[in-house]
């Protein structure tokens, strides 16, 4: 198993000032990083999955969250439509909000890999500042962290339309959609593209095993 460094910052070493906290402290526990994933057999990571609505992240980390675990892997998927329920129900698609879902869902991942799964994060995620962040905060804590770009055409995405909301937006009923009145930037270096108006779900999930495989993320042998 690679090692990996423990998160910078946590030597245990006093931080009285965290963004609007004071007087809070790093507490570094009994178990290293190393210790939690050996004991596994695992290691954690985040692997995102960024594209256009209807372009098919629920649909392929639905899969493959399904294909990792009954091969054993800890995978749990963080989607965009589900942490709106909970975590992130106070906030809505402005610009400022769909950073602070970002950002949260971020730190959400983080812990997952952390604690030795693989989460397999599903948002829309249009801006490449807020993803740049999310990933810059996982190198920083020394944490894999693969963007899958999920695309397919703006037509494509249209014309699927699962959930009616590109007719709506459209219609002038759902303002700042993505990819409508809203920008979608694509990401500049992928570790992976998944075209999925050419490839069909099984590919995609194949393609998504041999990154994650490449990057340890898989248990050997697997
Ligand atoms: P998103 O989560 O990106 O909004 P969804 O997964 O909800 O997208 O919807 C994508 C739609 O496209 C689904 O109806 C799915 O069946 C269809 N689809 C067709 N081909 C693919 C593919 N290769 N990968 C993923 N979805 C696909």
């Amino acid at each position: 198993m690679r090692a990996y460094h423990v998160r910078p910052g946590s030597t245990g070493r006093v931080r009285s000032e965290v963004g609007k906290a004071t007087n809070v402290f790093w507490n570094e526990g009994k178990l290293s990083r190393e210790e939690r994933w050996k004991q596994f057999g695992a290691r954690g990571g985040t692997v995102w999955f960024t594209g256009l609505s209807a372009s098919g992240k629920s649909t392929i980390t639905a899969a493959l969250e399904q294909v990792l675990v009954q091969r054993g892997v800890r995978a749990y998927r963080l989607d965009g439509d589900n942490l709106r329920h909970g975590l992130n129900k106070d906030l809505g698609f402005s610009a400022s909000d769909r950073t602070e879902n970002i950002r949260r869902v971020g730190e959400v991942a983080k812990l997952f890999a952390e604690a030795g799964s693989v989460a397999l994060s599903a948002f829309i995620s249009p801006y490449v500042r807020d993803r740049n962040e999310v990933r810059e905060r996982h190198v920083e804590a020394g944490l894999p962290f693969l963007e899958v770009y999920v695309a397919a055409p703006l037509e494509t995405c249209e014309q699927r339309d699962p959930k009616g909301l590109y007719k709506k937006a459209r219609a002038g009923l759902i303002a700042g959609f993505t990819g409508i009145d809203d920008p979608y930037e694509p990401p500049t270096r992928p570790d992976l593209v998944l075209r999925t108006d050419t490839m069909d779900v099984a590919e995609c999930i194949q393609a998504c095993l041999e990154l994650l495989g490449g990057h340890g993320l898989l248990p050997a042998g697997d």
